[in-house]
């Protein structure tokens, strides 16, 4: 069976009304996948590089029951409609499941590919994170979806091994769905702890909940939903021609990854491709970037994060050439009405960016914000606060 498209989400549902709505019973029990931002480190992932994300407290619960056979049948819950679709795990291949549902799929098939055998399973889905927004509500769901059904069926020695699960969740996403994210999103969605931002390894998976604790700085971070939407599963997106490009660029330096450049004056003079240069250089500076916005954090120097983040913008937008009018709207305006730094965050071509503001200003870059995108006709902009949230976990117990 073919899915409807996914309905838009809707804030404030009870997950366990709408499993019962669903399917008539009560849920065995509700998870929670959360969305995330990544402070820094931009398209750094794929190239065995650092990214510091954050955890959102919004996301996607799932509620779920085990079934006694080996069907899995799955309903998403948005604010006026509904949709469902129902399969089928013994045929299960990529494919076989297409739209939304291929998420749910994914993780059914990437478990039962890493040798975990599971059981059929009824999910009800309920959602608080915009979806295509680049707060990673693909990881949410897919995090939410591995969580309980490794919880209900047993599996505690994987449950417990959160970069394998990340990683098994990451398979689903570019095995099944077909997108060839990195694994920033489901590292975020599984391994952030509340009050703090991941600071992660791509290549060894090795990670350091660092302190984030905006709020004790007076500070905010302001996510700006630009309402311009992307698909990194598009096989002509941006995305993917990013990380061909990198890929063929380390090909040419002959580093395993390009996190692997040490010396960058030299790499940028080995390679013929002045795209290609600029590609390097954002990644290899992101990296530098990353590592000192650590740094400042540990040393309770939160507010100086924000040049970094500002350094970040235009290095994805110069260099990395994927920005769009909206991010950079957003970003200058935040700046302009006194944000201590921002950038676009996410895989870029729209969703969203951030903005590091003193709690005082926040309604005064809001309303900017708002009304520089207003004096150019789009659609007016969804905003956050980013409140460093733990990852996904049983929210009913
Ligand atoms: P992002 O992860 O940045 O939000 P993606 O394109 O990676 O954007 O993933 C969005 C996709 O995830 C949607 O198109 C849909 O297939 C799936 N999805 C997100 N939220 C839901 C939901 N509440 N119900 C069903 N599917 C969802
Ligand atoms: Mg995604």
């Amino acid at each position: 069976m073919s899915p409807d498209p996914v309905p838009a989400p809707a804030p404030g549902q009870d997950p366990a009304a709408a499993f019962r709505d669903a399917f008539g019973a009560e849920p065995e029990g509700v998870w929670h996948g959360p969305g995330r931002v990544n402070v820094i480190g931009e398209h750094t992932d794929y190239n065995d590089g650092l990214v510091l994300p954050i955890a959102l407290p919004q996301g996607i619960t799932a509620a779920v029951s085990r079934t006694g056979d080996r069907s899995v049948q799955v309903v998403s819950h948005g604010r006026t409609e509904s949709a469902a679709a129902r399969f089928g795990l013994a045929d299960l291949a990529p494919g076989s499941v297409t739209g939304w549902a291929a998420y749910v799929a994914g993780v059914f098939w990437a478990l039962r590919e890493a040798g975990h055998e599971v059981g059929g399973a009824r999910i009800s889905l309920t959602s608080d994170l915009p979806i295509g927004s680049g707060l990673s509500s693909s990881a949410a769901l897919e995090t939410a979806v591995a969580v309980a059904v490794t919880e209900l069926y047993g599996l505690d020695g994987l449950r417990a091994d959160l970069p394998e699960l990340a990683r098994l969740a990451q398979r689903a996403e570019n095995g099944y769905v077909g997108a060839p994210t990195g694994i920033l999103d489901q590292s975020a969605a599984l391994r952030c702890v509340e009050g703090r931002a991941l600071y992660l390894d791509c290549r060894s998976l090795a990670a350091r909940n660092v302190p984030f604790d905006l709020a004790s700085a007076g500070l905010r971070l302001l996510v700006i939903d630009t309402r311009v939407h992307h698909s990194h599963a598009e096989a002509d997106g941006g995305y993917r021609v990013r990380r061909a490009e990198c890929e063929r660029a380390a090909k040419i330096l002959g580093v395993p990854a390009l996190r692997d450049v040490e010396d960058l004056a030299g790499a940028l003079r080995r390679l013929p491709d002045p795209v290609l240069r600029d590609r390097v250089q954002h990644v290899v500076t992101e990296i530098h970037r990353v590592n000192a916005t650590v740094g400042l954090l540990r040393a309770g120097a939160y507010a100086e994060i924000g040049t970094l983040l500002s350094m970040s913008h235009l290095s994805l937008r110069d260099q990395f050439r994927i920005s769009c009018p909206e991010l950079d709207l957003a970003v200058e305006t935040a700046v302009a009405a006194g944000a201590r730094g921002a950038r676009m965050t996410g895989g870029g071509f729209g969703g969203s960016a951030i903005a590091l503001v003193a709690a005082d200003r926040l309604d005064k870059v809001r309303e900017a914000v708002t009304a520089a995108f207003r004096r150019q006709g789009w659609t007016e902009p969804g905003l956050i606060t980013a409140l460093p949230s733990p990852g996904a976990r049983r929210v009913d117990a």
